[in-house]
C-alpha cells in the first residue's frame, strides 16, 4: 500500500472514510487475479454470463437508495441525480444482460469452404473512472467489458472510490466469480498509469481530460493495446431565432449547471441568433435565478457544489478577466461553492470560451446566420456534444451534420441515451461507448476457414 486515502463530502469539507491507497503492487495483484479469472469467465455459457449480469443488475437494483447516497456524499450530486445514476448501472448491467445471447459472428461465403467470425473476448481490460460520474462511468465500461467476456480491473478517481467499492461487492453478492471484477482505489499516475503499461491489460477504457487521456494513448500505442476515449468537451447549444424560445431558455441552465458544470457534455456556449439575442437573455436570466442550489441531500437541490478545492480555484480563475452578465446563488459557508454564471458579452477568443472550465459557468454568443454559427460552434478542438433549438426541421439537419460533434439533440439537451452510441469527434474522444455496438469495441473479431475440399 502506498499512504492512505482521504475521502471527503464536497457539500460539508468532511472526512467521510480514510481507506488504504493502493500502489503499483496492488494494481499487479488485481491484473493476476483478473487474468487467472479469464479463463473461467470466457468459458461461461452465455446464457449463464447472461443471468449473472442480470442478478448484477438486481443487486445493484436492490442497493440503488445506498449507492445513490454515497455518491451524494462523496461526489455531492444531488439525490435527484444520484437516484438516476445509480438506476443507470442497473440499466446498463440489464441492456448488455442481453448481448452475450446476441453477440453473434457470421458464416462469409467463400470458395472451397465454410468461412465463420467468432467475437473473442479481448482479456483483461482496464477502466479509468474520473470523479465527475463515477457510477454511470463505471457501468459504461464494465457491462459491455463483462457482457463480451473480459474481466476487468477498475481504477475509480481518487476523489470518488466509494460506489466503485461497493459496486465490486454487489457483483460478488450477485455470483460474478471473484477476480472477474477488481476494484484498485489508488492514484492515477500509479495505479491507472500500471494498467497502462502492464501486457496482461488488452484494453484501456479512459474518460478524464484531454491531456491524462493524450498520454493513455501514446502509452497503449507501446503495446498496439485497444483504447477508448472519453475526454473535454465545449459543447454549442445553438439557438435560432425561430425556436421555441421560452423553452430554450429554460432547458438552457439544466445543460450545463447540472452536475455544477463538472460535465464533459455541458452546453458551455450558447450562440443565440443576433435577432433573438436580447429576448434570450431576458429569458435566460430568471431561469438561472431559478436554479436551486444547495444541499445535495434535499430533493428540492438542483444543483451541488464542485468536487474540490482545488476545483472550485481553477474554475473561478476563469472569472478573473471576464465580463458576468448575472449569476445565480450559492450557499455561503463550508462547501466547494459556485454560483451558476453567465458571460457576456465576450470576445470569442476568451479563455472562457475557448477551454473546458468544467464548473458551472457559460458564455452567451451571438451569431448572425446559420454559416456564422457552425463557424463558431465548429471553432473549438472540442467535439462532444450539442443542443440546435429551432422549428425548422430542414435547418435542423443541416445543422446537427455541420457541426463536428459525436452527440447531438435537437429541441432537447438530453446527450446520453444508453440504447444509443455516446463519444467524441476530434480531441474529445476516440471510439463509442453504449448502444448496439460497444460490443465490438470490447472483441476482436476471429476468422476461421474450414475446407470442404475432399
Ligand atoms: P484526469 O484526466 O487527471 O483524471 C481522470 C482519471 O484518470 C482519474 O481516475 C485519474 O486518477 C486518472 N489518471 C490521472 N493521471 C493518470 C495517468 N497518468 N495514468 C492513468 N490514469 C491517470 O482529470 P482530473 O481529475 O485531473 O480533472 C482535470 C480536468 O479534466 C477537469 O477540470 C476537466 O476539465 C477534465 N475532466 C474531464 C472529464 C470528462 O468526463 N471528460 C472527467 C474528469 C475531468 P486520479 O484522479 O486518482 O489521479
Amino acid at each position: 500500500m502506498s499512504g492512505s486515502l482521504e475521502v471527503v463530502n464536497p457539500a460539508t469539507e468532511q472526512r467521510i472514510a480514510t481507506m488504504a491507497l493502493a500502489g503499483e503492487a496492488e494494481a499487479d495483484a488485481a491484473i493476476a487475479r483478473a487474468t487467472a479469472a479469464g479463463t473461467g469467465w470466457r468459458a461461461v455459457s452465455p446464457g449463464d454470463r447472461a443471468r449473472l449480469l442480470r442478478r448484477f443488475a438486481d443487486a445493484v437494483d436492490g442497493a440503488r437508495e445506498e449507492l445513490a447516497d454515497l455518491e451524494v456524499a462523496n461526489a455531492g450530486h444531488v439525490i435527484a441525480n444520484a437516484r438516476w445514476e445509480a438506476a443507470n448501472v442497473r440499466d446498463v448491467l440489464e441492456y448488455y444482460a442481453g448481448a452475450p445471447e446476441r453477440h453473434a459472428g457470421r458464416q462469409i461465403p467463400v470458395p472451397g469452404g465454410v468461412d465463420l467470425t467468432f467475437h473473442e473476448p479481448l482479456g483483461v481490460v482496464g477502466i479509468i473512472v474520473p470523479w465527475n460520474f463515477p457510477m454511470p462511468i463505471a457501468g459504461w465500461g464494465l457491462a459491455p467489458a463483462l457482457a463480451a467476456g473480459n474481466t476487468v480491473v477498475m481504477k475509480p478517481a481518487e476523489l470518488t472510490p466509494m460506489t466503485a467499492l461497493r459496486l465490486a461487492e454487489l457483483a460478488l453478492e450477485a455470483g460474478i466469480p471473484e477476480g472477474v471484477f477488481e476494484v484498485v482505489a489508488g492514484k492515477g499516475s500509479v495505479v491507472g498509469w500500471r494498467m497502462v503499461t502492464h501486457p496482461a491489460v488488452r484494453k484501456i477504457c479512459f474518460t478524464g481530460s484531454t491531456e491524462v487521456g493524450t498520454r493513455i494513448m501514446a502509452g497503449c500505442a507501446e503495446q498496439v493495446k485497444r483504447v477508448t476515449l472519453e475526454l473535454g468537451g465545449k459543447s454549442a447549444n445553438v439557438v435560432f431565432a425561430d425556436a421555441d424560445l421560452e423553452r430554450a431558455a429554460a432547458a438552457a441552465p439544466g445543460a450545463v449547471f447540472d452536475n455544477a458544470g463538472q460535465d464533459c457534455c455541458a452546453r458551455s456556449r450558447i450562440l443565440v441568433e443576433r435577432g433573438a439575442y436580447d429576448r434570450f437573455m431576458e429569458l435566460l436570466e430568471p431561469a438561472v435565478d431559478r436554479v436551486v442550489v444547495g444541499d445535495p441531500s434535499s430533493p428540492a437541490s438542483e444543483m451541488g457544489p464542485l468536487i474540490s478545492a482545488a476545483q472550485r480555484d481553477h474554475v473561478a480563475s476563469y472569472l478573473a478577466d471576464a465580463p458576468v452578465a448575472f449569476t445565480g446563488s450559492a450557499p455561503e459557508g463550508p462547501g466547494y461553492w459556485f454560483a451558476p454564471t453567465v458571460l457576456a458579452p465576450i470576445a470569442e477568443d476568451a479563455r472562457a470560451v475557448t477551454e473546458e472550465i468544467f464548473g458551472p459557468v457559460v458564455a452567451v454568443i451571438p451569431f448572425d446566420d446559420e454559416a456564422d454559427a457552425l463557424r463558431i460552434a465548429n471553432d473549438t478542438e472540442y467535439g462532444l456534444s450539442g443542443s440546435i433549438w429551432t422549428r425548422d426541421l430542414a435547418r435542423a439537419l443541416r445543422v446537427a451534420r455541420g457541426i463536428e460533434t459525436g452527440t447531438l439533440s435537437v429541441n432537447s439537451n438530453s446527450s446520453v441515451r444508453y440504447w444509443t452510441p455516446f463519444g467524441g469527434m476530434k480531441r474529445s474522444g476516440l471510439g463509442r461507448e453504449l448502444g448496439p455496438d460497444a460490443l465490438d469495441a470490447f472483441s476482436d473479431v476471429k476468422n476461421v476457414f474450414i475446407s470442404t475440399e475432399d
